[in-house]
């Protein structure tokens, strides 16, 4: 089963687009985009929470500084000041506080060559209503995760950043998942090494103690950072072979949240008190109860 079909989120009615609030409808975006054609665009997923005061956005300067570095491989004008305000725009445009937010940069339209340089960036931040893309509460159960038989795209070729085009991979591997009856696919490198998911982090526990899976081709994830810090994980290549004798494994994204596996290939666990615990941290600290780096989080 796809978990991600069963959260369609509403469209929004007011997005960001190159420098001003406007209706989705005003958008217009020419079916000869480049980014549509070869992918050539990069986003974010960002995430905004409820909280006892206002909504904030969690982590908003690491998720834009990302996004940066993924617009200057690309070649792509790119103001992290503006896409700020355009963020708290949005969300306030369309009175939203438990969000996913989408900031988007691509090339437009102006010639079907591969060279950009010609070309006109646009801008765009979309927000919607969201809960976890991977969400226990509505599955009923921790997520299922197999490994591909499909390569994460290698660092030498794609940097590890959010480029739209390199999410390809991503989705061929959520297909065979699915295919399969799975929630999620796992990318293991040609010597077994694990990468991370299709769009979340890999973290095992054993004996009680935390391990951040590290590998080169990964993205580096600002929920993996977030846990790092708060479990005081330790960061370390993993094979596949360690995350079939784990006591635990859980992913984490900023889309997933931390997410238990209860099922790795045909091996099934039991969702532990570590995930369970992390998890509710995870949760206190994003919502602003928990008085851990309060500076995390942005007011609306
Ligand atoms: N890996 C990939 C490939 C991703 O797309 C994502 C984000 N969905 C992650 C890991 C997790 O990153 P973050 O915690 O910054 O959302």
């Amino acid at each position: 089963m796809c978990l991600e079909r069963t959260c369609s989120p509403s469209p929004p009615s007011h997005l960001w687009i190159d420098g001003r609030v406007a209706s989705a409808r005003e958008a217009g975006v020419s079916p000869l985009a480049h980014a549509l054609h070869y992918g050539t665009g990069v986003f974010e997923g960002v995430r905004c929470y409820s909280g006892d005061r206002r909504p904030a956005v969690f982590r908003l300067p690491e998720h834009l500084s990302r996004m940066q570095q993924g617009a200057e491989a690309l070649a792509l004008p790119f103001d992290a000041a503006s896409f700020t305000s355009a963020v708290v725009a949005v969300l306030r445009a369309n009175h939203l506080a438990d969000a996913y937010v989408r900031p988007l940069a691509f090339f437009e339209a102006g010639g079907l060559g591969l060279d950009v340089a010609p070309l006109r960036a646009r801008h765009l931040v979309a927000a919607m209503p969201w809960t976890s893309h991977l969400d226990p509460q509505r599955t009923g159960r921790a997520i299922h995760l197999r490994t591909s038989s499909r390569r994460r795209t290698p660092a030498s070729s794609l940097p590890p950043l959010k480029l739209c085009g390199g999410y390809v991979a991503s989705v061929l591997a959520k297909l065979e998942a699915a295919r399969e009856g799975y929630d999620e696919a796992l990318f293991v490198d040609e010597h077994g090494f694990v990468c991370e998911a299709t769009g979340e982090n890999v973290f095992v526990v054993k004996r009680g103690r935390v391990v951040a899976v590290q590998h080169p081709d990964a993205l580096a994830g600002i929920t993996r950072a977030t846990l790092i810090s708060l479990a005081g994980a330790d960061e370390r290549p993993v094979t596949r072979d360690e995350l079939l004798d784990a006591d635990e494994i859980f992913l984490t994204g900023t889309s997933a949240e931390v997410v238990a596996v209860g099922r790795f290939d045909a091996r099934d666990l039991v969702p532990g008190a570590v995930t369970r615990e992390l998890a509710a941290l995870y949760d206190a600290v994003v919502h602003g109860r928990s008085e851990v780096e309060r500076s995390w989080r942005l007011e609306v």
